[in-house]
């Protein structure tokens, strides 16, 4: 299949109010002809569905960690009843974005902790209960989201598998997500020649785990990034999904690939995390060169 997928891009975001169309005619043209849209939290659901569908692209629902506390103690259930409510809706193709943020200092600690945690087990029931694969925020958090999928799979009833996000732990935690059936998401943060782990990451892993997402608008690649003194001047850093093929060629450097091979290679890996995209690209309409 001749296109880049971005498996993570919040289209939907404030940032792209101003010209969200232009964002994906530029993905298009650069080929990126499907990208996948999570939300963060119920508040979104309506702006990732309608922006997955502006774009012919994907969504996935689910409250993100950071936005726990702002969703309020019923956002599992919310996301309950609108995954039964757009059940029919092809372009739903995974619950997240979910998960646990154990860096962001307000929430790592105490109840704001606990909240993360209820919530995060709540979703990824729900996920396995509608068949549906996770995607998962993994911010030194590897190892508790770990232990609720085995928690899950040891009771039979299994989240069928889905992509860690960002990916950004170890190697054995990689495994780890690897043999649960999770693809690690690989985007601008791997263009950076000081990432040292996450390079060596996506030279080493197994070619079928990897798959490709540029987190826009945030996580620019290198030649977008901005220092903070640089953004507060007003200099723009913001990152989009026509990007992903450039951050692609870093990838295909690292393993030794051609871009062809990258480009075929990373695709059937999102087919196989995301298998409801299969239906969707079918249907994509050849793009005029
Ligand atoms: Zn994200």
């Amino acid at each position: 299949m001749a296109t880049w997928i971005d498996t993570h891009c919040h289209l939907d975001a404030p940032e792209f109010d101003d010209d969200r169309q232009a964002v994906i005619d530029r993905a298009a043209a650069a080929g990126v002809s499907m990208m996948v849209v999570p939300a963060v939290m119920p508040a979104t659901f309506q702006a990732a569905r309608d922006a997955a569908h502006q774009a012919r692209g994907a969504y996935a629902l689910g409250t993100h960690p950071l936005f726990v506390q702002q969703a309020g103690a019923d956002a599992a259930q919310a996301l309950d009843v609108q995954l039964a409510r757009w059940a029919d809706d092809p372009r739903l193709v995974a619950v997240g974005e979910i998960g646990l943020d154990a860096f962001v200092p307000d929430s790592r600690d105490g109840a704001a902790w606990s909240a993360q945690v209820r919530c995060y087990e709540a979703q990824l029931a729900l996920a396995s209960a509608h068949g549906l694969p996770a995607i998962l925020h993994v911010r030194r958090s590897a190892d508790p989201l770990l232990k609720a999928l085995r928690a899950l799979r040891d009771q039979g009833r299994p989240v069928p598998g889905g992509i860690a996000h960002a990916f950004n732990g170890s190697a054995q935690q990689a495994e780890a997500f690897i043999g649960l059936g999770f693809k690690l998401g690989f985007g601008g943060a791997m263009t950076f020649e000081r990432a040292l782990q996450i390079r060596r990451l996506a030279q080493t892993l197994p070619a079928e785990a990897i798959v490709l997402e540029t987190d826009a608008p945030d996580i620019p690649p290198q030649w977008l990034y901005r220092t903070a003194a640089e953004r507060a001047a007003g200099a723009r850093s913001r990152n989009e999904p026509g990007e992903l093929p450039r951050i692609a060629a870093t990838l295909a450097a690292l393993r030794g690939w051609t871009i062809d091979e990258t480009r075929s290679i990373t695709t059937a890996n999102a087919l196989a995390a995301l298998p409801r995209l299969g239906a969707l690209l079918s249907a994509v309409p050849p793009r005029c060169a």
